[in-house]
């Protein structure tokens, strides 16, 4: 059995970022995810803002790591083609005593290093954003911090990992971990009816000199098995709604509420695909329950209206919510402890400071390595760019050329978004290809539209079907056992009804 230098568990975005910053030295390294794609986490359900850094405490790994991860983005996203828009916020205060909370968020971002950033009157604020409330008295403008794609994200920095020799598999979920003689034996387990990557050899054993732990609402229960109890997880979900492009436009940066005791409140913001998104809330779960509720987004849209009051609810094409790994330490936290690093307690801004989270753990790394000896050296080449095909985005003259290569780019599969069977393909063609409906959205964008893939769904289902060679009855919406057909009108007998007409049996 070959033995890693480093097994990361858990591929969201904290995994990615670690495995794309150790892909840059030689080492062998391995990525185990228990589900069936990169970024099915709280790595796929956020706000997805860069944040500038004004809200962590000074001091604090998150302040530091918030506003080095944030500006390492903006290069790495432009080098390995990630949608990625600087659009700045807004934090708004409807009272004096709010202002001076805007007075602590400023002071706060001038301590952990941001730059750009103003208090404005009420006046000021609705003349760059004229949705804004006439209650708004008071806004603390930024102008640093982004909207990104953070699943593109994610994979992009997943991808470019493997591109450089990674290993990752997937459908491996750790269920064992134990130290002996200085090597890491990792037992994990496949689901059953998994649909793995063609090239799985199903081994399910691995050994690795150091293990870094990633794995995010999971962080606790794999760090109480190897070490005495450190922290404790208190999942914390957030609600959304996301507007049809419609209402993209009503507020051109990310608009925030001064701060409450339960976080940064509910934002109403661009997205980076030109839609509108407007939550999150925040209340106590058990585990990865991401279920939504009338109650929980009727406090969101409430909230949301009291910034921007004019929001057309009506647009609104989808909910979900994400559920953020806070722990009672009010930090990540990044520790080593002898060959095993924690990367835990990851939530907001961890899709921010996601690079250098990458960084810091990293450093931990180097520390052992100095510590045991072992070689870790930079490689000579490192293959730091990724190039996607975004149809839509083509001049005419590009769009010809592109079918006149290949016909399947001029016929538009998801019609809401233009994406081309030909992008669709094109995701196949990748090191780490898609196996269900929500993969080929993550990676191409189809169904995010205003018909969440009600009319694409179909047609991309028997192109996910043939790619992976497996009948329509086994396409997955999103999760291993998550199949969405139960047989295929092909399958089906007809029969004539009493009044001449036929029908299927
Ligand atoms: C509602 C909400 C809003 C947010 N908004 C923002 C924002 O705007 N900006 C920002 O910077 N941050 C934001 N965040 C925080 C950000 O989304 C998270 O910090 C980040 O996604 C955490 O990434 P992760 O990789 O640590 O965790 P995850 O994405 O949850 O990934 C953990 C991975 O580990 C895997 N795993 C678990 N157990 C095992 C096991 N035993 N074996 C193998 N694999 C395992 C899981 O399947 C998962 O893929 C928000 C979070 C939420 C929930």
């Amino acid at each position: 059995m070959e033995t890693f230098d480093v097994a990361v568990i858990g591929c969201g975005v904290s995994g990615a970022a670690i495995a794309y910053e150790l892909s840059k030295y030689d080492l062998r390294t391995v990525i185990l995810e228990k589900e069936n794609d990169v970024a099915t986490g709280a790595t796929k359900a956020n706000s997805g803002i860069m944040h500038a850094g004004f809200d962590p405490k000074p001091g604090s790994l998150m302040a530091r790591l918030n506003v080095r991860g944030s500006a390492l983005a903006r290069e790495v996203c432009r080098k390995l083609d990630v949608p990625y828009k600087e659009c700045g916020a807004m934090v708004v205060a409807f009272s004096e005593e709010e202002k001076e909370i805007l007075e602590r968020l400023y002071r706060q971002g001038e301590e952990n290093g941001v730059k750009n950033q103003e208090i404005l009157t009420g006046e000021e604020a609705r003349k760059m954003e004229p949705n804004l409330s006439e209650e708004v008295i008071w806004a603390l403008l930024e102008n640093d911090s982004a909207i990104v794609s953070p699943w593109e994200f994610a994979l992009a920095l997943a991808e470019t990992a493997v591109k450089n020799g990674a290993k990752l598999l997937l459908n491996r979920e750790v269920v064992g971990l134990k130290e002996e003689t200085g090597t890491w034996q990792i037992e994990t387990k496949i689901a059953e009816g998994a649909l793995l990557q063609k090239d799985d050899t199903k081994e399910t054993s691995f050994t690795a000199k150091v293990v870094i732990n990633a794995a995010g609402l999971n962080a606790e229960f794999l760090h109480d098995a190897v070490l005495p109890h450190r922290f404790k997880t208190r999942p914390k979900r957030g609600q959304y709604y996301l507007l049809d492009k419609i209402e993209g436009t009503r507020v051109s940066r990310t608009i925030f509420q001064a701060p409450t005791g339960r976080g940064k409140g509910v934002l109403v913001s661009p997205t980076v695909h030109g839609n509108l998104i407007v939550g999150p809330n925040s209340e106590d779960v058990i585990g990865n329950d991401t279920a939504t509720s009338w109650d929980g987004l009727d406090k969101v849209n409430e909230a949301a209206k009291k910034s921007v009051p004019s929001i057309d609810f009506s647009q609104n094409i989808r909910n979900f919510s994400g559920v953020r790994a806070r722990t009672d330490e009010d930090d990540f936290v990044l520790e080593r402890h002898g060959s095993y690093i924690d990367a835990a307690g990851i939530c907001s801004p961890g899709l921010s400071s996601a690079l250098a989270i990458g960084e810091y753990v990293t450093e931990l790394f180097a520390q052992w390595a100095e510590e045991t000896k072992t070689a870790f050296a930079k490689k000579e080449t490192f293959i730091d760019e990724r190039k996607k095909v975004r149809f839509k985005e083509l001049n005419a003259e590009e769009k010809e050329a592109l079918i006149q290569k290949d016909p399947a780019y001029a016929h538009v599969v998801c019609r809401c978004e233009t994406i081309t069977e030909g992008e669709i393909r094109d995701a196949f063609d990748t090191p780490i290809p898609p196996v269900s409906l929500d993969g080929i959205k993550r990676r191409t964008g189809t169904g995010m539209g205003r018909c969440q893939g009600g009319f694409c769904g179909p047609q991309i289902a028997q192109i996910l079907a043939k790619e992976l060679d497996i009948p329509e009855t086994k396409v997955l919406q999103e999760l291993t056992g998550s199949e969405i057909l139960t047989g295929g009108m092909a399958d089906r007998a007809q029969q004539e009804t009493p009044e001449g007409g036929r029908e299927y049996v």
